[in-house]
């Protein structure tokens, strides 16, 4: 609940709900906003307003981008042949970070969740399909190695067994159930190099 009249509550309550913001930090970040020059804040304020507008889904890939194409998939020097799936953009970002993969990506924005109700037709796997008809030759499932995404993988590989593609999956090394975000890029690295067919 947002108390009333308490400007610096206020922003200290919602800064906190931001994820490793505790309420300390949230209250030293307010009041960082508030001894800097206003236009800061003010252009704070407009990048947090704009976000959802301005950012849209790459129509090829899922991505997240200012533009109907994301930056990788427009960019003619990634290999069109080989398409790396995530669960979410973090990970993407943490794979490009590490620099091991050339290749184009496949967003999924989830994974598979039966229990929770998150079958096949929640994510955009027909999409992948339909991207695998032209010339992918191989796809890397770089899901979590969790239950979940575990189950996405195979899942995946069964949609494509009776397909030219070869599926195969990132080496273990990867933190077990660890998200992918958080894997420092020596190991995902070696988890690229040792991705093995399934
Ligand atoms: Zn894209």
């Amino acid at each position: 609940m947002r108390p009333a009249g308490d400007p610096i509550g206020e922003l200290v309550e919602l800064l906190s709900r931001l994820p490793s913001i505790g309420e300390r930090t949230a209250t030293r970040l307010a009041f960082h906003i508030l001894k800097r020059e206003p236009e800061y804040a003010k252009a704070l304020g407009q990048a947090l307003t704009d976000i959802h507008e301005r950012v849209i889904r790459c129509e090829d890939c899922g991505n997240y981008g200012a533009e109907a194409k994301c930056k990788i998939c427009s960019d003619i020097r990634r290999d069109p042949k080989i398409i790396c799936v995530v669960a979410q953009v973090p990970d993407l970002v943490a794979i490009e970070r590490s620099g091991t993969f050339r290749g184009r990506y496949h967003v999924l924005h989830g994974l598979l969740a039966p229990l929770d109700g998150v079958g096949p037709d929640r994510l955009p796997l027909d999409a992948l399909e339909k991207r695998c008809e032209s010339d992918v030759e191989e796809i890397v499932v770089a899901t979590p190695l969790s239950v979940e995404g575990e189950a996405t993988a195979l899942y995946i590989k069964q949609v494509f067994a009776e397909s030219k593609v070869q599926v195969s999956r990132i080496a273990s090394g990867v933190p077990h159930g660890g998200e992918l975000e958080f894997t420092d890029q020596v190991t995902l690295g070696r988890a690229f190099a040792g991705r093995k067919q399934i």
